[in-house]
């Protein structure tokens, strides 16, 4: 195949893996074979390496997995190709077990005179201990395989975190966005606030995401029995976002209850997608529950002396839980009421988020909207939600709208219920839970 491609004048280049005995290639080397391989194909392309990928052969068979791709000289000669592909393999964290060979027009190996060592003993060039047959092939293959299977496996948990986070923000940025929505900010209202507005939430939500990779990160290593433990470590990072998000609004409260079920939200997923490729609903309510295990308990019955936040406070008043107990009841709002708005839909809209909305704040009793009135308030607005979620009209919308407006109530806690409903939904289309 390389003369084949020598015979019209072309350099080529090949990537093979050194496995020693047989067989050469199974689910693991296959895997991470083309793991390397896309990696490779990176940084070509970044190294300004024309390659032809259209008339690439990829074979695997019983020499083993083989990729090999025509490869012009016209603006990088064979030399320096040669150190774009010797510095990949010096690279890569198992360049040792990879080969990327280079030859010339004639079909020759393009060879820089460097001689490997081997990846084994770590002492000799590679090629005397396999000329020599220095070590056993089962003695070798025991102990790349095991490294090929973690290093596609830290890859693939990479791309999954990389993929929660972005699903988070995605979620916020939705929420954010909804226009128009009663008494909350919008792109068009700064609804019941006259401190903040859409620019405010677009720059916290910035100031708040690039914690979303850490909170997954710390769900898939957690491996405590006692899941209470996870909740320091949580709060721990959420924090930080809140300083991050004061920094960022001007001391301004824009995010803090969306951080604490967010940052559980996100935690949640890495301890679930550490131990399943799937997102099963139970499992990511039971974990939910179990962190936030006596959280009312705990932190509102036992400090309700010294209430400080407004969640204390209305607890103290009310002895509504708010965001806490909707935690440790594993999100209850969430999965009883907005998520079953969102299920059957293939995308997203205006109307089905609202909807979502509005089942959710029937339904919640939202600490926001105690802490600036009262309960035949909220008991008024979880009405007119019910009826306009019951009959959907621009009218009974714009009804609910009008009374947080000349009430002058958010029902923030409501629309932190709607994102993490937003970010469930993305979760499950995205890997593929059954009940939805
Ligand atoms: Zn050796």
């Amino acid at each position: 195949m390389k003369k084949q491609i020598a015979q019209k004048g072309l350099a080529s280049l090949s990537l093979s893996l050194n496995v020693p005995g047989f067989p050469k290639s199974n689910h693991t080397v296959n895997v991470f074979f083309r793991c390397c391989l896309q990696e490779l194909k990176y940084n070509l392309k970044a190294h300004l390496v024309d390659i032809d990928d259209n008339e690439s052969i990829e074979v695997c068979d019983e020499a083993g997995d083989f990729y090999l791709v025509p490869c012009s000289t016209a603006i990088l000669t064979l030399l320096e190709i040669k150190q774009v592909c010797e510095d990949f393999e010096q690279n890569h964290p198992l360049g040792r077990f990879i080969d990327v060979d280079l030859n010339d027009q004639q079909g020759n190996t393009v060879s820089s005179g460097k001689s490997k060592l081997c990846f084994f003993c770590l002492e000799r060039p590679a090629i005397e201990c396999r000329r020599e047959n220095a070590h056993e092939p089962e003695e070798l293959r025991s102990f790349m395989f095991p490294k090929m299977a973690d290093y596609c496996r830290r890859q693939h948990d990479e791309s999954v975190i990389a993929k929660l986070s972005s699903l988070a923000l995605k979620a916020l940025l939705h929420e954010i966005s909804l226009t128009p929505k009663p008494g909350l900010v919008d792109k068009f209202s700064n609804g019941s606030h006259a401190d903040m507005n859409y620019q405010t939430f677009i720059n916290s939500t910035a100031a708040i995401s690039p914690w979303f990779v850490g909170l997954v990160r710390e769900g898939f290593t957690f491996r405590d029995s006692d899941m209470t433990k996870a909740l320091p470590i949580i709060r721990n990072i959420g924090l930080r976002m809140e300083s991050a998000m004061y920094e960022a609004t001007q001391n301004i409260n824009t995010q803090k209850g969306i951080i604490f079920l967010m940052g559980l939200s996100l935690f949640a997923c890495g301890n679930l997608f550490s131990q399943s490729d799937h997102f099963k609903t139970e499992v990511f309510r039971t974990i939910i529950r179990d962190i936030c295990k006596d959280l009312i308990k705990k932190e509102l019955v036992a400090g309700s002396e010294s209430a400080k936040s407004h969640g204390e406070k209305i607890f103290l008043k009310y002895g509504f839980s708010g965001a806490r107990g909707e935690a440790e009841s594993g999100f209850r709002t969430v999965f009883e009421f907005g998520l079953p708005q969102l299920t059957g839909f293939a995308e997203l809209n205006d109307e089905v988020i609202i909807k979502s909305f509005l089942a959710i704040a029937a339904h919640n009793n939202d600490t926001n909207i105690l802490y600036r009135s009262n309960p035949d308030v909220l008991n008024a607005l979880k009405k007119l939600c019910k009826k306009a979620l019951g009959d959907f009209n621009d009218q009974n919308y714009s009804a609910v709208i009008d009374f947080c407006k000349n009430e002058n109530i958010s029902p923030g806690g409501s629309a932190d219920l709607l994102a993490v409903t937003i970010f469930v939904w993305l979760v499950m289309r995205q890997f593929d839970d059954s009940t939805i």
